[in-house]
């Protein structure tokens, strides 16, 4: 695989900026409409699955070996956690892009990411897992627009979702997010596990290629994004019924759990001699951590706000299970 410092070193080389005080970003101009599509990459450091893709897709489109009409932004979100194998240097950079970001460096690159997030027609932020997962899955919560957009891309079938009025959490804001409240889809695709992987490079160079030609198939019509929606596959809808927040320094899971890994009802979650955590019913596993543990058994700080959760099938299509939330 490519070494990180040369695939940034070929974003720089390719990169044209467009009117965004950013260093890290490339704009593109087709001519033919104004659709604008934004692209976030690398929004957490060490989930860089995506750059061979997106610095790809940047050198195709300058040779003119693909083509694209409107206008397209990518950005590499934190290139500096990159470098430093790192999540984030001082704080979750997609926790803040919120209306007084900290002064730190995530808060400082939230100010510089925001404009172009504000001129997004519609925003795909592209992410990886930290631990092993059995598919690419879309996560974000439901609305018409963002399902549309997520169905005619196609890049998952799995989309871990929730109710259109849920918020991510209080006092946060992540880049999807952010787009939303604007009014505008906003996309989160998890590729798969973290780091450079092949299928990751591919999964993302096909949902990159695809919501392109979407873009220019609904900007020159005479399709229409539902018409493209709904010719596609339907998606399979998940949602959180479990999250055990972590809420013991002391709570430590079992060795080897993985994502969409599938649990049964009272199944221990716990390692040994800690304390108790079991399955409250079936379901598929996600997002289980494991944290550094100091010698006295405690996770090291910051210890990540839940340790597990279990999402299930939703029990209908989001547009009729949360109808009422849509119509508000
Ligand atoms: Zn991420």
């Amino acid at each position: 695989m490519e070494p990180l410092h040369s695939l940034l070193d070929r974003f720089e080389a390719a990169r044209r900026p467009g009117g965004f005080g950013y260093a890290h970003h490339h704009h593109h101009d087709g001519g033919s409409h104004d659709h604008h599509l934004v692209i976030g990459a690398i929004i957490h450091g060490d989930e860089v699955g995506s750059l061979p893709a997106v610095v790809s897709l940047i050198e195709a489109l300058n040779t003119g070996t693909k083509h694209y009409g409107g206008r397209l932004t990518i950005f590499l979100g934190n290139p500096e956690a990159s470098a430093a194998d790192r999540r984030f240097l001082d704080a979750d950079l997609n926790r803040v892009f919120i209306d007084e970001p900290p002064p730190c460096h995530e808060g400082h690159r939230a100010r510089e990411l925001k404009p172009m997030l504000d001129a997004a027609d519609v925003f795909v932020d592209l992410h990886q897992t930290i631990l092993d997962t059995d598919r690419a899955f879309y996560i974000f919560p439901f609305d018409e627009p963002g399902w549309q957009w997520a169905r005619a891309i196609g890049a998952a079938s799995t989309w871990v979702t929730r109710a259109p009025t849920a918020s991510f959490s209080s006092g946060t804001c992540c880049s999807d997010e952010y787009v939303r409240l604007r009014g505008k889809p906003g996309l989160t695709l998890e590729l798969g596990p973290k780091g450079f992987h092949l299928h990751a490079e591919q999964r993302a160079t096909t949902a990159l290629d695809k919501l392109l030609a979407v873009s220019d198939a609904v900007a020159t019509g005479p399709n229409t994004l539902a018409s493209i929606a709904s010719d596609a596959p339907e998606l399979d809808f998940v949602h959180t019924t479990w999250s055990q927040p972590f809420d013991n320094p002391r709570m430590r899971l079992i060795d080897g759990l993985t994502n969409f890994q599938q649990v049964t009802e009272g199944q221990q979650l716990s390692a040994a001699d800690t304390p108790p955590i079991h399955a409250p019913h079936s379901g598929l596993l996600l997002f289980p951590k494991y944290p550094g543990y100091s010698s006295d058994g405690t996770a090291i700080e910051p210890r990540p706000g839940e340790i597990a959760r279990i999402v299930q099938p939703l029990s209908g299509h989001p547009s009729d299970v949360w109808a009422r939330e849509l119509n508000s």
